[in-house]
């Protein structure tokens, strides 16, 4: 492990000239993050940008890696931002594991990692609402309140600092790719946001820093979660869309480790639910489901 509190403490300018060949980086204002930055940015170099809450996974690095073959200069935050947790007690249990996650990125093409303190974030509370209409409803809003207007006012924060190029996100959190794409769009925000998609553990179970907080019978069995998508995606056609939705439901819930809170089949544009397979719309069937306490996501793509 590297001594990152001894990088902490060397000059700015120092990394400015030297940022692409020293070891990465962790900053922890947002002036020294801007500074760096704009040097980057005065030397010809497209930034790409990482937002994550930590307890780093696989999932996180090939997001890392598609930020390092699209962009010259790639930043990584890493913030659990408490306003878009709805439950004080899932923000509380929340994995933070700084040390772990920073030796993970050492062999990633991260430059700089930007892990701010709650207080730098938030000098005062963030007071905006945001508008997304429908996209903020369902499914993951319905069951989450608040949830995307705490993304929506992390992620704005974050893109008005780093000014990336281009803004990485997963689709295993596709609404939040959506909600995110509309918020980008209502500030008009000069940054293109790129999908990745989602990585999976070999038993099929989608990474999330999360699947840490399951016990070893869990996790083997929160693997029907994507087994169950799978099927349901090869056999949509020969079922109704309500009855796809009603087997899904009950074969997840067959399971005794498994609690489904919704499973919704959704257009990919404004999330309006699917009636017909023959809409002439992009589907995706996407879920939450309890495995004990923790609570999982996961969607597929419905060809
Ligand atoms: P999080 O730290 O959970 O807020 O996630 C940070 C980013 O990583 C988000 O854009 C997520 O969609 C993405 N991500 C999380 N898990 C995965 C995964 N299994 N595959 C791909 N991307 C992921």
């Amino acid at each position: 492990m590297k001594p990152t509190n001894h990088w902490d403490i060397v000059p700015i300018n120092l990394f400015i000239l030297r940022a692409n060949f020293l070891p990465m980086l962790v900053i922890h204002e947002i002036r020294d993050l801007k500074a760096l930055i704009a040097a980057q940015k005065a030397d010809g170099k497209s930034i790409g940008f990482v937002p994550t809450m930590g307890a780093l996974h696989r999932g996180h690095l090939s997001l890392v890696q598609e930020a390092g073959r699209q962009s010259d200069f790639v930043v990584v935050s890493i913030f659990v931002n408490p306003t878009q947790f709805n439950d004080p007690k899932d923000l509380e249990k929340y994995p933070r594991t700084l040390q772990a996650d920073l030796e993970l990125l050492e062999h990633s093409p991260c430059c700089v990692v930007f892990a701010p303190t709650v207080e730098t974030m938030y000098p005062e509370p963030d007071t905006r609402r945001f508008n997304f209409g429908q996209l903020e409803q369902v499914m993951e809003g319905q069951f989450r309140p608040g949830h995307f207007n705490g993304v929506a006012q992390v992620v704005s924060k974050f893109l008005e600092i780093v000014a990336p190029d281009k803004a990485f996100f997963g689709q295993k959190d596709f609404q939040q790719l959506v909600i995110v794409k509309a918020m980008v769009k209502q500030l008009t925000l000069p940054v293109e946001i790129i999908a990745c998609p989602i990585i999976r553990e070999a038993s099929g179970l989608a990474m999330s820093s999360r699947n840490e907080r399951l016990s070893p019978e869990q996790r083997e069995n929160a693997a029907v979660i994507y087994k169950t998508l799978r099927e349901a995606s090869n056999n949509a056609k020969n079922f109704s869309v309500e009855e796809l939705k009603t087997q899904v439901v009950e074969k997840l819930n067959a399971n005794p480790y498994l609690q489904t809170e919704y499973f919704e089949i959704v257009n990919d544009t404004d999330l309006g639910s699917v009636e017909q397979w023959t809409e002439p719309v992009n589907k995706v069937a996407c879920v939450a489901v309890f495995c004990g306490e923790v609570r999982l996501i996961d969607n597929i793509v419905i060809a």
